[in-house]
């Protein structure tokens, strides 16, 4: 039948096959990979849109992998997920970013971004709020990404571990907004202090009108709230001045900064208070 003759042509599909041989080698190699100091965390500014300062980094996880290279998140992440490696990796992504924000000044935080299996685990809060007391750093540091797909399953535990840690002090940017079902119910039931607009929105601005005129209703949205409306991927400094004029109050794109090592971070960082 065509089904199976489909079905044929897939099985015998060469790049499947190499795509399946690499899958099964970040599974296994991925284990290693921590214990052999392959990974790092890379640090992106977010900046005020007003003032020009970097008032945050996101934490963004980086695998250089001997023979492989570089290998994005996208990749290895999803794996990641897959074979429950994400609770020790995420914990691990966790207890780096928040050593390195401690040696930050007091008003910078980390964004660190969360997957929805970390935070269904058992303990899940808990080993956060460790990770926080062994660096010394102060729950209102740290910020929480989740995207959507967090919500949407109405899980009591999701529940429990936001309240949890909400209540320590820990803030919540819901990401990725505007790629799902962006439910304005879930920005009433949970203490959001940040929405991440997404990058798509971003690249899609002076080009229509639609895009330009979506983010100043969210950023309109946000101010009614008391949120901070950030806008991802900003490239140009068209797209800059675009969103500064909706009325999103931070920036973050490759404008602005490509994601860098802890050490350059800092650097920055003290360079602009030298000023
Ligand atoms: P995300 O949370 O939406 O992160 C933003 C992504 O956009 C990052 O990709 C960043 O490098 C990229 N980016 C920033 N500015 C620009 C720009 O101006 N132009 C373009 N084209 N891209 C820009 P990255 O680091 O490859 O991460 C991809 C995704 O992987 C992240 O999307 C996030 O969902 C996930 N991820 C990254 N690090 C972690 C982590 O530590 N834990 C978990 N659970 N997921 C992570
Ligand atoms: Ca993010
Ligand atoms: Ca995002
Ligand atoms: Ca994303």
């Amino acid at each position: 039948s065509k089904v199976n003759g489909r079905q044929q042509i897939t099985f015998f599909d060469p790049s499947m096959t190499r795509n399946l041989v690499r899958r099964r080698e970040i599974e296994s190699e991925l284990r290693l990979a921590l214990q052999r100091d392959e990974l790092s965390i890379f640090f992106q500014p977010l900046i005020d849109l007003e003032t020009g300062r970097i008032r945050s980094f996101e934490a963004l996880v980086r695998w250089f992998h001997p023979e492989k290279g570089e290998l994005r998140p996208d990749e290895f992440i999803p794996v990641a997920e897959e074979t429950g490696a994400i609770i020790t990796l995420g914990n691990w992504i966790t207890a780096q970013a928040a050593k390195a924000a401690a040696q930050w000044p007091e008003d910078v935080t980390i964004a660190v971004n969360l997957s929805p299996l970390q935070i269904k685990a058992p303990g899940a809060a808990m080993a956060i709020l460790s990770a926080l007391r062994e660096a010394r750093l102060d729950p209102s540091r740290l910020e929480l990404e989740i995207t959507e797909t967090v919500l949407l399953d109405h899980s009591q535990n999701t529940e429990t571990f936001i309240n949890e840690l909400a209540e320590a002090g820990v803030r919540f940017a819901l990401d990725d907004f505007g790629t799902g079902y962006s439910s304005l119910g879930y920005l009433n039931k949970y203490p959001f202090s940040k929405i991440k607009v997404d990058r798509s929105f971003i690249s899609g601005i002076n080009q229509g009108k639609k895009s330009d005129a979506i983010i100043r209703a969210v950023s309109g949205m946000g101010q009614t709230l008391g949120m901070e409306i950030v806008a991802e991927g900003l490239e140009t400094i068209e797209q800059v001045r675009a969103v500064s004029e909706a009325g999103c109050t931070l920036g973050q794109g490759y404008y602005f900064s490509r994601p860098v090592p802890d050490y350059l971070a800092a650097m920055l960082l003290a360079k602009e208070r030298e000023k």
